[in-house]
């Protein structure tokens, strides 16, 4: 009776404050795979066999790298690589979200300082955006590194902010105080409800993979993220395109108007070492990276606005957050890499 009651209690705190969880015994029917998790993760925290890897994220312009997602990768000594799509949820039952979304936060922030010129992005479980201590977390872990907070683009998932809107809301604009930016993950995925994105305080939209590897396979891909890319846009807010394989999807999302991109067409996800190289042969030898430069399309592009401003904005017509931001670059095709539009 202990063990389900666990099991049930676990289950709602999953689904977040409030939740009435009655056992189930599918909740017990754990997979193979989800029971070897259960048993070992807690002594592979303990063991250190969980290590952080980065993904580089580029400029959609010029290729060049803009920054890098931390992601969690555990290789079990007998077992080999286990998913964190498979432990993280596991992780998040077990009550082990919080050690684990820390050390990952630290770690990043550590390792950022390789990385002077680019942003580190970091997941956040559901579990740990729920839990007010995440302010503290997130402030202590920028305290310690000494890295700028304009640095940390910190990853959100669509599930969280369903069921309690109005707090996620509060919780945003707490870790936008700290001067960190928020990002709207695997968008498309779930239930892409298009209120959320006017009505949270994001910074990014993270197109998901499933829309990239419809491109030139069907029809109307192609449509769907070039209106996500509008929508986006007219929000103010950058877009960035996960699971780029092949040059095709690139040049058609360049053409779409994406920001950034992210796939295994230009780095799969490394160690911090691995990346060190990457970012070496990427740039000419001693060479600084160029800084961003004026878009030469005749008409310009109209300057990004930042945060401040456009809460500003917000601040004087409540009805038309954001509206008229950014206007996207007349002339990608001609636009250098990082240009400052
Ligand atoms: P995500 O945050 O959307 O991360 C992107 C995932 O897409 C990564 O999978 C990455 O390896 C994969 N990916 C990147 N480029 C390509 C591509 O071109 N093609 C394909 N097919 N896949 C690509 P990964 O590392 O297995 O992570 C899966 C998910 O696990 C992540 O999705 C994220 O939701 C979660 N996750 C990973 N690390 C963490 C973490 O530290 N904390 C939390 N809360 N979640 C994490
Ligand atoms: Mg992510
Ligand atoms: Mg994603």
């Amino acid at each position: 009776v202990s063990r389900r009651t666990e099991l049930a209690l676990r289950a709602a705190a999953a689904k977040g404050p409030g939740t009435l969880v009655a056992f189930d015994p599918a909740i017990d029917k754990l997979s193979a795979e989800q029971r070897l998790i259960h048993r070992e993760l807690p002594r592979a925290i303990t063991a250190h066999e969980l290590e952080v890897h980065y993904q580089p994220i580029v400029s959609a312009g010029g290729a060049a790298f803009v920054g890098v997602e931390a992601l969690l990768r555990w290789t079990h000594v007998t077992h080999g690589s286990i998913s964190p799509a498979a432990f993280i949820p596991v992780a998040e039952q077990m009550g082990l979200m919080d050690t684990l979304g820390a050390f990952v936060l630290r770690k990043a922030l550590q390792d950022a300082k390789r990385w002077p010129d680019l942003y580190v992005a970091v997941n956040l479980s559901p579990l740990q955006v729920r839990d007010r201590g995440i302010i503290d977390v997130v402030r202590a872990a920028l305290a310690e590194s000494g890295v700028s907070p304009s640095r940390l683009m910190l990853e959100i998932t669509e599930g969280v902010l369903i069921d309690n809107p109005d707090e996620m809301i509060r919780r945003i604009e707490d870790l936008h105080a700290l001067g960190v930016r928020i990002a709207l993950d695997d968008f498309g995925s779930g239930y892409s409800n298009l209120s959320y994105l006017q009505r949270f305080p994001l910074d990014k939209l993270k197109i998901d993979k499933g829309f990239v590897s419809a491109l030139g396979q069907s029809g109307n891909g192609g449509v769907i993220i070039q209106a996500i890319v509008a929508l986006g846009r007219a929000l103010g807010l950058s877009i960035t395109v996960e699971g780029v394989e092949t040059e095709q999807q690139r040049v058609l999302l360049r053409l779409a108007g994406c920001d950034e991109m992210q796939g295994f067409l230009f780095a799969r996800p490394a160690s911090a070492k691995a990346i060190d190289r990457l970012i070496k042969q990427s740039k000419p030898s001693g060479a600084s990276p160029a800084p961003p430069r004026a878009c030469p399309a005749p008409t310009g592009c109209a300057p990004r606005r930042s945060r401040a401003g456009r809460r500003a904005l917000h601040a004087r017509r409540p009805d038309s957050r954001r509206r008229g931001r950014d206007r996207p670059c007349p002339r990608p095709d001609i636009a250098p890499p990082r240009c400052s539009c």
